[in-house]
């Protein structure tokens, strides 16, 4: 097999098998059917030699009968003197004559009968002739009868060993061609069966491999599809934390995590909830698809928050159900806390439609805890964003913006009132007699009171008034586009407001405390256009205030008192 590859290289050892077999098998069967051919002809050969004996020794029969004739009727014409007799013997001589002339036809082939012949023919003249002279005197013509008989007798042993010898001739043609037959047939039918051996085979190894292309087909596929899954995903991630960084609140960023989320897991439902600052109430924030939850306390009524791990219910695996769903709780849902610098902020609900779904999100799931990682880091930066912001521009005690923001606030508000043409109040406001508070009460319970007041100012001025510390017990209210009627109503509210407060103390006698404010007013334009100005004469209103008893209002003193206008 090797030196026939080497001979036709390129072709695979099944091909060259394949073909020596087919080629094998054409051989056997042209050569069977040269041998079938062969020893049919020897056969029929056989059979015509074998009748030609047969043809010979009935005519040899057929010249017996007519020599046991003639004599029979010689006898007869001898004994009566019949003359048909006589004729009837002369026309089987006659017959044995023509019979003779026949046999002489026939085996004109056999060089051993032609001495035979001779004799007979000899003999049937000599026969004739005997007969021809005959008369009811005569004698039998016994000897040459007697001669006739014997030599068809002695033809017809010679034609009978040769039609034996025949016969065994044609039945060992016969038995060999068999033999040979049924070996070329099993020859025939074992390259058959080689071939299609080989046949079998090759299909097997083709079905074999057509089932492997398959499967490789197969898993090449799927790996397609997880490729392009993994890069829709990471395609996904990528714009989600681009989005994400974009977002300035928090409100933004639960807005852009839901759509993510949805975007992510098509066809389910999810809500994003978050624990507020209290830390015992779990709001929702965000959501897709249906709206599967409401708001929830405590927070431990989730069990994703309860174990701080990622739970799965499903039935069969863990069927105990968490107690925020708004309805009735879907069979299949995925809690999974939102955790960021090992703060639990919250927990991301998200229902599944059924079994197949719940794998598919499994299936997501890294890309899923990605999503999520990010939401929290972006709301835990925004968060901490706020709360360095709050550090830099707030007072911590009071939560009111600082003497530095004031600063700028007012700085940027006068600009605007000018661009504006529109009026800006500021107030200066003092706690009346608070180091004699603080020294009565102490320093803790003065900052509760700092912190009850900072309140109420901040409870009656509107949204966009800014609220600041000035620093110790005196603050600031910078109220732009703002008419001097109703900031001066303003101003008075906020006195009455402190004068009216009852601040409950965590002394041992739980007193409740009063207090009171003394407020300076100055306006923009007409008090002073920039801001040390605006401050100085609001000052010296906050001191005349005092002066004048504290516990009230005082507007700043213009040189020219011009009139004062209201909106
Ligand atoms: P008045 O303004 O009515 O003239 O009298 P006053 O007692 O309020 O006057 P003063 O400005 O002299 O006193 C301010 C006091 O405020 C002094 C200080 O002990 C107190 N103080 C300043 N900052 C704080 C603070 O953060 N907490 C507390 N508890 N007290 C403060
Ligand atoms: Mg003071
Ligand atoms: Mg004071």
């Amino acid at each position: 097999m090797l030196k026939l590859q080497k001979w036709f290289p390129g072709i695979s050892a099944s091909v060259i098998m394949l073909v020596s077999a087919a080629v094998c098998a054409v051989l056997v069967t042209v050569l069977a059917g040269g041998l079938v051919y062969s020893d049919t002809q020897k056969l029929i050969s056989a059979a015509g030699i074998a009748e030609h004996s047969r043809e010979v020794l009935s005519a040899l029969q057929a010249a017996s009968l007519n020599t046991e004739r003639i004599e029979f009727r010689t006898r007869l014409y001898l004994l009566t003197g019949d003359g048909d007799q006589l004729s009837a013997a002369r026309s089987e001589a006659n017959q044995l004559d023509t019979a003779a002339l026949h046999l002489k036809a026939l085996v004109a082939d056999n060089r051993g009968e032609s001495g035979n012949m001779d004799n007979l023919a000899a003999c049937t003249e000599a026969l004739n002739h005997a007969l021809n002279t005959l008369n009811t005197q005569s004698a039998l013509p016994s000897t040459q009868i007697l001669y006739c008989q014997e030599t068809i007798s002695l033809m017809s042993e010679q034609e009978r060993r040769l039609l034996n010898a025949r016969d065994q001739k044609s039945q060992h043609i016969s038995t060999v061609s068999l033999v040979t037959e049924f070996a070329f047939i099993g020859l025939s039918l074992l390259t058959l069966v080689v071939l299609f051996g080989f046949l079998l085979r090759d299909a097997l190894l083709r079905q074999r491999t057509e089932q492997q292309t398959l499967l490789t087909n197969e898993e090449l596929a799927q790996s397609i599809k997880a490729l392009e899954d993994q890069a829709s995903e990471s395609d996904l991630l990528t714009s989600a934390r681009d989005e994400l960084q974009l977002c300035v609140d928090l409100r933004q960023v639960y807005q852009s995590a839901a759509n993510s989320f949805s975007r992510l897991l098509p066809q389910s439902s999810g809500s994003l909830c978050m624990i507020n600052n209290s830390r015992q109430m779990v709001e929702v924030v965000s959501s897709w698809g249906k709206n599967l939850i409401e708001s929830f306390s405590p927070p431990e009524s989730c069990c994703g928050l309860r174990s701080g791990q990622p739970r799965w219910r499903q039935p069969g695996v863990s069927e105990l159900h968490c107690s925020h769903f708004a309805a009735a709780p879907p069979e299949h849902y995925l809690c999974v806390p939102i955790v960021a610098h090992g703060d639990t902020m919250g927990v991301l609900c998200i229902e599944c439609q059924d079994e197949r779904s719940m794998l598919s999100l499994r299936e997501r799931f890294d890309g899923l805890r990605q999503l999520l990682q990010l939401t929290g880091m972006a709301v835990a930066s925004l968060n901490l964003q706020t709360k360095l912001e709050n550090q830099s521009l707030r007072d911590p005690l009071t939560g009111l913006y600082n003497h530095h923001f004031m600063q700028i606030a007012l700085g940027r508000e006068l600009a605007r009132a000018s661009r504006h043409q529109s009026v800006l109040a500021l107030f200066m406001l003092d706690i009346d007699h608070f180091k004699r508070f603080n020294d009565t009460y102490g320093h803790a319970a003065g900052d509760t009171v700092l912190k009850a007041v900072a309140e109420v100012f901040r409870s009656i001025v509107r949204g966009e008034d800014i609220v600041c510390r000035y620093g110790g017990e005196e603050f600031t209210i910078i109220l732009p586009d703002i008419g001097e009627d109703i900031a001066n109503q303003r101003a008075e509210a906020i006195r009455k407001s402190v004068e009216k407060l009852r601040v409950p103390l965590k002394t041992e006698d739980y007193a409740q405390v009063e207090v009171t404010v003394s407020i300076g007013v100055a306006f923009y334009p007409a008090d002073g256009t920039s801001s040390d100005a605006l401050l100085r004469m609001a000052d010296e209103a906050l001191y005349r205030a005092k002066r004048e008893g504290r516990n009230r209002v005082s507007l700043a003193q213009r040189e020219s008192a011009p009139e004062r206008i209201g909106i």
